[in-house]
């Protein structure tokens, strides 16, 4: 597996994580990850294991988790997303749901990422109208979540690495 190092932009906040899925291929247009994360109308997570992610400065981690509505009622959406609360960095995300993984931000990784042969745009029901989502035979689009995990995608092009 490779090893991520991540940080956020003032230095604060430093983190470590082992991937075998560090392809950055996965542009997420939601609104929760355009408001914290996505200047260019996305955001793009990577993955990597939980149980391998150390952390310093862990003091000056913020966590959000989003308001959704769900049934008429307003619920907090389970994802933790960790951030910088002295530059506003946004950093990884986790889920009780998915305990296995954390998903690091692919802007907030040092360690040089490779270049993806191929994007998914992903959640484009809730793109901005100012965005301007790429198209051609390199780009996958999906209205919501692709059903092709993070894990599937590296495997099925030989991408993946152990
Ligand atoms: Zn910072």
């Amino acid at each position: 597996m490779r090893t991520l190092e991540g940080s956020c932009h003032c230095g604060a906040v430093r983190f470590s994580v082992k991937s075998h899925t560090p392809q950055p291929y996965m542009h997420c247009y939601c609104s929760i990850c355009r408001k914290t994360a996505g200047g260019g109308g996305y955001a793009i997570n990577i993955m990597g294991e939980a149980r391998t992610l150390t952390v310093s400065g862990r003091q000056h981690l913020g966590v959000y988790r989003a308001k959704l509505p769900a049934d008429g009622k307003t619920v907090h959406s389970p994802a933790r997303r960790h951030f910088c609360k002295r530059c506003g960095s946004a950093l990884f995300i986790s889920d009780p749901r998915w305990p296995k993984w954390v998903y690091p931000h692919a802007s907030a990784i040092d360690t040089p990422l490779p270049k993806p042969p191929e994007q998914v745009e992903m959640m484009l029901d809730f793109a901005a109208p100012w965005a301007n989502i790429p198209t051609g035979k390199a780009h996958t689009h999906f209205r919501e979540f692709p059903a092709e995990g993070i894990a599937g995608w590296h495997k099925k092009r030989g991408l993946d690495v152990v």
